[in-house]
């Protein structure tokens, strides 16, 4: 995250945690709640997220998007749609009115059509910002003769975790994927147990990163598991962390929230937006020491 981008960031997960908190003070669920937190960061050009997201090596915008209930173990994921704004309200749908778990390209966007989601243009997605990185990435790859090395590419999926005033927790991640992404590659955001989690008898995970060594682990599970083992999540975020440094020299972020309300923010990357509200303190910062 470049210096000129912090406040952007800062100003971005703030507006999301008011509008996750929103529901939970009205006591509505911690599931409605980590889906408007993360409509509000898709809604914000800033991150790599709904529109303003990371193009693919295509020039096209192609989201994924998972949200799971821990009450319950149901989950609703999209994956390479083209053609949704929010596309975790689509994934919230697919939780809620279908027996299935995960729809992908055209087949998530009619079953979103079909339940009252206006589908939209490829190109309202697309922002200039976006375009001129693209043809910087690809200039740069030319002039190297081959991918750029992973870690130079930054990361912006977002994500929210929350816990309710019945006790349950609920998590919901949302990404364009990573910058000149071969079209139909789908990265850890979106899968269950890789980019997001959530089990009432564990904990509500979700992450950022490079998403193949993320999958690689099945991260956000590992981190669940740890919880549900008797590690606290303020310990279990970094130990993810340097599981997924050492194990396969992946790099990203993560936040953890089990049903005691502790709360595991880590990233090993420079620096990564985080936000949370309690009761009694809300903070926000781009690195998080731990
Ligand atoms: N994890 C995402 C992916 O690999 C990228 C990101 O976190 O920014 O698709």
């Amino acid at each position: 995250m470049p210096d000129d981008m912090v406040d952007a960031h800062l100003r971005g997960v703030t507006n999301a945690i008011a509008a996750g908190w929103r529901v939970l003070e009205k006591s509505g669920s911690a599931l409605d709640a980590v889906e408007e937190a993360v409509v509000v960061m898709e809604d914000d050009e800033t991150f790599d997220a709904g529109r303003g997201s990371f193009l693919n090596r295509d020039g096209r915008v192609q989201l994924d998007a998972l949200i799971m209930d821990g009450a319950t173990l149901r989950a609703g994921g999209v994956g390479c749609v083209e053609h949704l704004r929010n596309p975790v309200r689509a994934s919230r749908k697919i939780l809620s009115e279908s027996p299935h778990v995960y729809f992908v390209g055209e087949g998530a966007e009619k079953f979103a059509a079909a339940h009252g989601i206006p589908l939209c243009k490829n190109e309202d997605l697309i922002i200039p910002r976006e375009v001129e990185r693209l043809r910087e990435y690809q200039a740069k790859a030319d002039e190297h003769g081959k991918e750029l090395f992973a870690p130079e590419i930054s990361h912006d999926t977002v994500g929210a975790v929350a816990l309710d005033r019945e006790g349950n927790i609920a998590a919901a991640t949302s990404t364009g994927g990573t910058l000149n992404k071969a079209p139909g590659r789908l990265g850890d955001s979106s899968l269950i147990g890789c980019g997001c989690y959530a089990d009432n008898q564990s904990a509500a995970v979700s992450t950022t990163g490079w998403g193949e060594p993320i999958m690689k682990l099945v991260l956000a599970k590992w981190t669940a598991d740890r919880v549900s083992a008797g590690n606290l999540p303020e310990w279990s975020a970094p130990e993810a962390m340097n599981y997924l440094k050492q194990r396969v020299d992946g790099h990203g972020g993560i936040i953890v929230l089990d049903r005691e309300g502790h709360i595991g923010i880590a990233h090993n990357t420079p620096r990564m937006a985080w936000a949370y509200k309690t009761l009694k303190k809300q903070e926000a910062g781009v690195v998080r020491e731990n």
